[in-house]
């Protein structure tokens, strides 16, 4: 007879690797992300304007167009948040 405990924690590993493995891409995304920085050294420049007005911003809204998929994404942002390509 399996209990009731036994139940639970098989359902609730199952649901964590399934979570993880649906993470995985934009864990490993953040990973090489900061490795990129840190090689680096200095903070992304994009960000640091984020408040000006740019006259070489693609989009008139302040965003940035996914080269990718085509959505815009907030300034600052270096991955679009549709498909998670490097904008
Ligand atoms: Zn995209």
């Amino acid at each position: 007879m399996v209990s009731f405990g036994e139940v639970y924690v098989v359902v609730l590993t199952a649901m964590a690797l399934v979570a993880l493995a649906a993470a995985l891409p934009v864990l490993v995304r953040i990973v090489v992300d900061g490795r990129e920085r840190w090689r680096e050294g200095v903070p992304d420049a994009r960000e640091q304007r984020s408040g000006d007005a740019d006259p070489s911003d693609p989009v008139p809204s302040g965003g940035w167009r996914c080269g990718h998929c085509g959505t815009v994404n907030e300034r600052g942002f270096r991955y679009c948040r549709e498909c998670v390509e490097t904008l």
